[in-house]
């Protein structure tokens, strides 16, 4: 028998009402794990191992089995992490059968900023070297980044004995903000960052400003990767805007050569639109923000629902964008009973009310 070592851990929450918070976790990882669910119980399956998850006496017990004590970790977080956020302000604990490890997360990258330039007016690229591309290949597409303050040792997070992570604090308090990985140039141990320089009135604006700053020799660290990778699809329907561009890009350059392709992209004007290199058959369709008439925010989300409508059943619907165009476009894909494994549906920025 081809026995395959198990590293588990057992862990127990005792939320305000389990079952919804179980419904919650179900509804939630549907798009990134196979979750299998009966009345009282859930089964969490993906590559990083298994979470089961049962209601008993108003608890939920939580059993994870990873293939790895780094997956167990790492499983052992995101579980804590999404926990907490669906407990919201309510009361909740969450205890584990082991006390989590005290050293530094083990998905933390320290990086060294090597060169950075402009790809187009309001896109800088940063590329970072890096003792150990090769968890960035082929996987996840995202990371946290890190950046520590200026004139600082960098403290990297720890665990916190319910698993959050413990975030460095007071002076040493990181900068933290999500990114694509654009490119992982394995002979050179390089991680290349797309950062939009968007512009905004009256606001800082921390990433984009790393970015624009950033001097070779300067340390950050990248958590992660994570939250999903190449899609399993022969057909892609993208719709995203520039911060979504980075990941456009490099699912493109990556999906193989049978894969059918379109691509709705919003940028601020031609200047922005970038070579879009694919093995497969990509068609893409640029959109100038700067044409649209004044006070219009919304034609990125009509022209996905357009796309939508007249799209193959089967097609894999990616969109990444604003907040408010995200909710629009995953609403009108609930409405036609689109698959949610068959989707990833992001927000990756948040407008500001006005
Ligand atoms: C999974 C994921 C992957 C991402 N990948 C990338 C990537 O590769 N490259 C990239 O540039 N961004 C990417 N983003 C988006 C990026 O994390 C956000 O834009 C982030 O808010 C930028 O941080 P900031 O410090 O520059 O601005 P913040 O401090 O977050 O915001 C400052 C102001 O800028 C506005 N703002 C923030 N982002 C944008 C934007 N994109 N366009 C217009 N206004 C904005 C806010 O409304 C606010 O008014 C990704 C997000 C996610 C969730």
């Amino acid at each position: 028998m081809n026995a395959v070592q198990q590293f588990t851990l057992s862990g127990i929450a005792l939320p305000k009402d389990a079952g919804s918070m179980l419904d919650e976790i179900c509804e939630h990882f549907v798009e990134h794990a196979d979750v299998q669910r009966t009345e009282d119980f859930a089964l969490l399956k993906s590559k990083a191992g298994t979470a089961s998850i049962r209601v008993q006496d108003r608890k939920l017990l939580i059993e994870l089995a990873c293939p790895s004590e780094k997956a167990l970790q790492m499983s052992r977080t995101s579980i804590a992490e999404h926990l907490f956020y669906f407990a919201g302000e309510e009361p909740f604990e969450l205890s584990w059968s082991e006390p989590a490890p005290l050293s530094v997360l083990p998905n933390i990258h320290e990086v060294t900023v090597v060169s950075a330039e402009d790809v187009t007016p309001h896109m800088r690229r940063v590329k970072f070297s890096c003792a150990d591309v090769t968890p960035f290949v082929g996987g996840d597409l995202h990371v946290r980044l890190l950046v520590p303050p200026k004139g600082r040792h960098p403290v990297w997070p720890g665990f916190r004995a319910d698993g959050r992570v413990a975030w460095p604090e007071g002076e040493d308090e990181l900068l933290v903000r999500i990114y694509t990985i654009r490119a992982v140039d394995v002979e050179r141990g390089e991680l290349w960052i797309d950062f939009l320089q968007h512009p905004a009135s009256g606001v800082r604006t921390p990433g984009a400003d790393f970015a624009r700053d950033a001097q070779p020799g300067q340390l950050a660290a990248l958590l992660g990767p994570g939250g999903g990778g190449l899609p399993a699809a022969k057909s892609i329907l993208f719709v995203g805007d520039e911060s979504a561009l980075p990941a456009i890009a490099r699912i493109a350059a990556e999906m193989p050569s049978d894969t059918r392709m379109q691509a709705i992209i919003e940028v601020l004007d031609a200047a922005e639109e970038q070579p879009l290199p694919s093995v497969g058959s990509l068609d893409v369709r640029w959109l100038h923000r700067k044409a649209y008439p004044a006070g219009l925010k919304s034609i990125l989300a009509e022209e996905a629902r357009k796309a939508i409508s007249s799209m193959e059943e089967e097609t894999f619907v990616w969109i990444a964008c604003e907040k408010e165009d995200v909710r629009s476009a995953r609403a009108f894909l609930k409405s036609r009973g689109h698959s949610r494994k068959n989707m990833y549906v992001a927000w990756y920025w948040e407008r500001d009310p006005t």
